[in-house]
């Protein structure tokens, strides 16, 4: 049993700031459990179901919103992402932390939800990057999207960026061991809050 309750660490930021590389990462190293959303998206390629997403259809979506098995649902870039309860809940009750990649309507609909065990638990950070160029090359360079989706990405991640206020933690994006560093030492520091200790 774990002296502490869990952190749930919600990571937004722009397509292309390299938030999913840094969660991924951190579940690799089993820091945290990464919650696995679902989407009405397709697939890119290489991408697993089950792993990096469970690709759902819209007709399974609405009826897993019906059923009310989400903590949150939101459209993005014409597609419907969410967070299945069964992702977090159970892994913040046994002490595990999470970390979440998810964008800023998501974000907004965790940061006020009223279970206890999600108050107590949430902390949430944008990763920011601070040129458009930059933002432009680290979308085109990922080379899956075409350019039009890249167009589409590129004007929602500057309204994405307009949100970034609303987060406790900003990290500004330099480089990828630089970033991890610094996102690791957020949950580090984190896990030592008196509020979280049983
Ligand atoms: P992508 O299609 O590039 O994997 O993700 C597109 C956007 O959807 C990203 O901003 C990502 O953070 C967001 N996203 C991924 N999973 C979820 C989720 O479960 N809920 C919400 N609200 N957004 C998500």
């Amino acid at each position: 049993m774990s002296q502490r309750t869990g952190v749930l660490l919600l990571v937004s930021g722009p397509s292309g700031s390299g938030k999913t590389t840094l969660c991924r990462k951190l579940a690799q190293e089993g820091e945290a459990h990464y919650s696995i959303s679902c989407t009405t998206r397709s697939a890119r390629e290489g991408e697993v179901h089950a792993k990096d997403y469970y690709f759902l259809s819209r007709k399974e979506f609405k009826s897993d919103v019906a059923a009310g098995s989400f903590l949150e649902h939101a459209e993005v870039h014409g597609n419907s992402y969410g967070t299945l309860k069964s992702e977090v809940l159970e892994f913040l009750q046994r002490g595990k932390d999470v970390v979440m990649d998810i964008d800023v309507q998501g974000a907004a609909q965790v940061r006020t939800c009223q279970d206890p065990l999600i108050v107590a638990s949430v902390v949430d950070l944008f990763v920011m990057l601070d040129r458009e160029e930059e933002l432009r090359d680290r979308l085109s360079g990922r080379g899956t999207d075409s350019d039009e989706v890249i167009a589409l990405r590129l004007h929602n991640a500057m309204e994405e960026m307009s949100h970034a206020d609303s987060y406790t933690y900003r990290l500004l994006s330099k480089s990828r061991n630089e970033d991890y560093r610094r996102f690791k030492s957020l949950l580090t520091t984190e896990r030592m809050r008196v509020s979280r200790l049983v």
